[in-house]
Formats: structure tokens, sequence, C-alpha cells
């Protein structure tokens, strides 16, 4: 393992962790990243576990791996960076005046030329969710086939299809996005926070990383199955519009929730009188706020609209 120190243009550092062959010539590379949202310490743990699972490997091909892209959020725990405020994760786009972020996302631009293959690890913060892995409709056809397929070799609990040009318009500029354009499979990675996520599922995402990178040649292995029948799904949201503490009514994910179902009572802290929510949607529960304080902005649940596939 080698250990790569990226400096941004404005001095800021990226610490990247290597794992190459002897021979690198013409054999395929992979780039995961974690913590381009500084609140999202799950994706650094998976992260970490993978590069030392990776330490007994034997490797025909170069993975590298970085499990803290957004240090200055990290160290405050935020999604956005405190510079500038702006979320990293939607960047990855020619910007004129360009602050920390910026900078951050070229960083990781020139980095990604290099590379066939990207995985972006992510988190719900404040959510109970599943193994989620996501295809964002970017790039052609071809890539975004083969993207998918990675997925089914990963076997999450469900495929997340999101489309920015329909409905989760906010989504554009993601590193993805970006590496789709290019003609490189890529896909995220979206898990629980880390006082929700279960140690089984901190597994099935290690070894399944572990497993695409057998599939594309960068570890030796014995070829991995993908994983049949994962649901396809597109987001529904119901939305949080004001501050206050939500308690949920259930937290057993991917089980159908009905249109009108009571999923827990919501506390706004203007009146502190309950108000129970309700369903506005039909289909598999994605996700769900955690027991506690929320806030403008987040989502009290995501229920899947399942698609055909
Ligand atoms: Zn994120």
């Amino acid at each position: 393992m080698k250990t790569l120190n990226l400096q941004t243009n404005d001095g800021a550092q990226i610490t990247a962790y290597t794992f190459a062959p002897i021979l690198k010539k013409g054999s395929p590379k992979v780039l995961i990243t974690a913590m381009l949202h500084g609140d999202e310490s799950t994706a650094k743990k998976v992260a970490q576990a993978l590069i030392e699972k990776l330490k007994n490997e034997k490797l025909i091909g170069t993975v590298t791996i970085i499990p803290k892209v957004n240090e200055a959020a990290a160290k405050i725990g935020s999604r956005r960076h405190p510079e500038d405020d702006k979320d990293l994760n939607r960047q990855f786009k020619n910007i004129k005046n360009k602050t920390a972020s910026n900078h951050l996302a070229d960083e990781l631009m020139k980095l990604a030329e290099d590379y066939d293959y990207g995985v972006d690890l992510h988190v719900f913060p404040g959510e109970h969710s599943p193994v989620v892995t996501v295809c964002v409709a970017r790039g052609d056809e071809k890539v975004q086939a083969e993207a998918e397929r990675l997925q089914e070799i990963v076997g999450p609990d469900v495929i997340w299809k999101l489309d920015p040009f329909k409905g989760e318009t906010e989504k554009f500029g993601t590193l993805m996005g970006y590496l789709l354009n290019k003609g490189k499979p890529a896909f995220g990675i979206e898990m629980p926070p880390e006082d929700l996520v279960l140690d089984r599922q901190l597994e099935k995402i290690v070894n399944g990383l572990i497993k695409l990178l057998i599939e594309v040649k960068i570890i030796e292995g014995t070829k991995p199955q993908t994983t049949k029948n994962i649901p396809r799904m597109k987001r529904q949201l119901l939305k949080i519009e004001e501050p206050g503490r939500f308690v949920p009514a259930t937290t057993k994910l991917l089980k159908p929730v009905s249109k009108g179902q009571v999923m827990g009572t919501f506390y706004p802290e203007r009146t502190n009188k309950p108000v129970e929510i309700v369903s506005p949607f039909s289909g598999p529960l994605m996700t769900i706020a955690q027991d506690g304080p929320v806030t403008v902005g987040e989502k009290f649940i995501a229920v899947g609209l399942q698609l055909s596939w």
C-alpha cells in the first residue's frame, strides 16, 4: 500500500491509499471515495475496513481509496464545506468562481482521469436505511448498463434509479455523474449513519466491494455471481418543513407502506403539539427518520416507487 498526499490549488490536503500490482501496465484502476460530505462517517468506516482487507489480497490491478475527501467538513461533522457552504458533490462541473469545494472537486477530477471505474460512498444521515446502490442516469447507455451490472455484483438491498433530468433535479454535478459522462462506469453506495448501521450491513458493503474488485480484475479470486432480482426503485419523499422532533412508528425497511398509513409522530418546535405523519404514497419503505430532532430539508420518509427491469 502506498499513501498519496494530494494537494488542492488552495492548499487543502487529501490523503489517498493506493494498492497496485508490481507490473501495472494496462491493468484496470478503480477509485473509491468516501466523505465528500463531512457528516457521513459510516462511509469512512467502510473505506477503512476495505483498506484492511486489501492488505491480504493479491493485486492484479490498482485500487485507490480516499476515506475522507472533505477533511474540513468532516472536522465539524457538516455535509457542506465550512468555508463556502457548498455541497461538494454538486461541484463536478465547470465553475468560474472557485472556492474551497471547487478546488477539492478539481483535484478529484484530475485524479479520476487516470481511473476506469468509480464508487462513491455516502450515508443517509439521520435515517434508518437499507444498503442502497445508486444508478445515476448520466453517460451513454452502455456505460450506464455496465455500472448497473457492477451493482448487481455488489448486491445491495435496493438499486435506486436516480434521474437528475426527471424528478431529483438538485442532483446535478455529482462525482458519479461526472465519471459516467466520461465513459467510466461509476455508482454510489448509500448506507445508514454510524449510530444506526448494523454490522451485517457493513459486512455486506465491504464484501460487495471485494466482489466488485475481483470482477473488474483488481484482485485475484473466483468470479463472483451477480445477485438476481434486486428491486429497482425511485424515491418518493415526504420532506420536513419545520424543525421539531420525530418519533417513527416503524423502522421495518422495505416492508410495504400504504397511502394514509401513520408513519410516526411529529412534535413541531413551534407548538410541541403532536402531529401524526401520514404517508402520501404506497410502496416499500426505503428510509425513515430516526427518533430525535429533525429539521427543514430532511425527510420523514422515502417510499420506493418500484420499477420494472
Ligand atoms: Zn453524501
